[in-house]
């Protein structure tokens, strides 16, 4: 357990991989002398289900809710067990589909306090319905330490997975500039994964102006009003040749997730009518396949399937299109 305010504290769950970095974070808040909230409580680990359990036997304290930033399986499975063993409801948006006791909406607050107030007093959290990375995705925020628990909308390092369907690269950004327009000021953001951020604003604009360099580089690779020729000898540009371009410097392994943020950029700019779609009447070769629809089993042994496929949203195969830019 690490100590990161008076009131919060990170546990962080057993299931490392390029896709969850060092693990799920999980958090627990102290929201009154015998109160915990419980935030993420992460994928079904009976080691980290206990580490929740430890936290409140030595505090003295029990569980009053358990809060499930959004339902990925690396972060709400761990919150049924983690329920039956405290009690506690699960609390997660009304678009969530795991089981849950009650529903969050943007705005809502939920204030806790057992009476005998902290010498910080009781805590209330702000809810935020932040979509884009997924649908059901909310930002808790504890007020009076201006501290945001992100999920996956914010990391803390690195840059978060958009992908379609339930990704939407638009919604994602407009839930960025929220943040940074209404929590700029914030004093700390606890993500889903990584380490905490202090510099909220610092990264909140990376955040924003990572994603317009990507487009704009996704653009520039697409040609000027389709003016570049591909190496099939055509206007335009597949989303394996995109990739290459793109995320030259990036690790091969993390390619696929690549082709699927450049799949979420490029609906976005097909529905803005800045780009045509084109599909090819070939089938993907074996390398272009391998970025398309990669057999998920082998992208990485210690992450289950499950998680790659709700992370990158895979579904239906992926066709092989050629996009260029209107002129
Ligand atoms: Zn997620």
């Amino acid at each position: 357990m690490v100590t990161l305010s008076p009131r919060v504290s990170r546990l962080r769950a057993n299931n490392p991989s390029p896709l969850t970095l060092d693990g799920t974070n999980g958090y627990v808040v102290r929201v009154g002398e015998r109160s915990l909230v419980a935030i993420d409580p992460g994928p079904i680990d009976d080691r980290q289900r206990d580490a929740f359990l430890a936290v409140a036997r030595d505090a003295g304290a029990s569980y009053a809710a358990i809060l499930v930033t959004h339902g990925h399986p690396d972060h709400y499975p761990g919150a049924a067990p983690l329920a039956a063993a405290t009690g506690a409801p699960v609390y997660a948006h009304s678009l969530a589909r795991f089981p849950h006791d009650r529903t969050l909406g943007d705005g809502e607050r939920l204030t806790f306090g057992d009476g005998s107030r902290l010498a910080t007093g009781d805590a209330a959290f702000t809810m935020l319905h932040a979509p884009g990375h997924a649908p059901d995705h909310l930002v808790f925020v504890l007020e009076d330490e201006r501290a945001l628990f992100t999920g996956d909308v914010v990391l803390g390092t690195g840059t978060v997975v958009v992908a379609p369907p339930s990704g939407e690269m638009r919604t994602y950004q407009r839930t960025l500039h929220r943040l940074r327009d209404e929590y700029g000021d914030a004093q700390a953001i606890y993500g889903g994964h990584g380490p905490e951020v202090r510099d909220v604003r610092a990264k909140l604009g990376e955040y924003i102006d990572h994603r317009e360099a990507r487009e704009r580089s996704i653009l520039a690779a697409l040609g000027d009003g389709g003016a570049a020729v591909s190496p099939t000898g055509a206007a335009g540009s597949t989303i394996p040749e995109i990739v290459e371009r793109v995320y030259a410097a990036v690790d091969r392994r993390l390619w696929p997730a690549a082709a699927r943020q450049v799949l979420a950029h490029l609906i976005a700019l097909e529905a803005e009518g800045r780009v045509v779609a084109e599909p090819l009447e070939r089938e993907p070769t074996p390398a272009e396949a391998a970025l398309l629809n990669p057999d998920l089993s082998r992208l990485d042994e210690n992450l289950g399937a499950d998680v790659i496929r709700a992370e990158l949203g895979y579904g239906a195969k992926e066709p092989l299109v050629r996009y260029s830019v209107v002129s």
